[in-house]
C-alpha cells in the first residue's frame, strides 16, 4: 500500500459546488392540517397542551416530544414577544420572499414553544428580543403558513 504522505501539505478542497433540486410534498397529518384550516378559517392560532408536562405546544403537535403524550387542542392568543431574529439578506432557492426579509421565533401568549414565522420589519435595529408582536394575517387565505403574512410589533 502506498503511503499517503503527510495529508496536512496536501491542498486539500474546502467546498465544491453541486445542485441539488428536490420536489416533494409534505404529508401535514391531522394536527397540522387542524392548525392551518384553523388559521385559514378563523384567523386563530392552535396549540397543543400535553396532559402529562402540561406544556403548550405551538403550533399544534398530535403528541408531546418529551412525554408522548396525546396533547388536546387549544386556542392561543394570537399576540405574543419576539424571542429571537435574524435578517436574511441572501438570495438561495425556494425562499418565501425576496431577501431582505426576517425570521422570527415567537413566543405566543402562554405558548411553551416558538413559532417560526416572518416580521415585517427587515431593519434589524428596529427590532429586540421581547418586543411584543401581532400578526397580519392575509386576506386571501388558503390554508398555508403565510396565511399570515408575517407578525408586526404592537
Ligand atoms: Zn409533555
Amino acid at each position: 500500500m502506498k503511503p499517503l504522505g503527510d495529508w496536512r501539505n496536501s491542498e486539500i478542497p474546502e467546498e465544491f459546488e453541486a445542485v441539488f433540486e428536490m420536489s416533494y410534498q409534505w404529508n401535514l397529518g391531522e394536527a397540522m392540517s387542524h392548525f392551518l384550516t384553523t388559521m385559514r378559517d378563523h384567523k386563530k392560532f392552535l396549540g397543543g397542551r400535553c396532559p402529562a408536562c402540561q406544556r403548550l405546544l405551538v403550533p399544534i403537535r398530535k403528541y408531546c416530544e418529551r412525554c408522548l403524550a396525546e396533547t388536546t387542542a387549544v386556542e392561543v392568543e394570537p399576540e405574543g414577544i419576539l424571542r429571537a431574529f435574524t435578517v436574511v439578506y441572501r438570495v438561495f432557492p425556494n425562499q418565501p420572499r425576496p431577501p431582505p426579509y426576517t425570521i422570527a421565533a415567537i413566543r405566543l401568549k402562554g405558548a411553551d414553544t416558538d413559532f417560526i414565522h416572518l416580521m415585517r420589519e427587515t431593519d434589524p435595529s428596529r427590532l429586540f428580543a421581547g418586543m411584543r408582536v401581532k400578526p397580519v394575517w392575509s386576506e386571501d387565505r388558503g390554508g398555508d403558513i403565510f396565511d399570515v403574512r408575517y407578525f408586526e410589533p404592537y
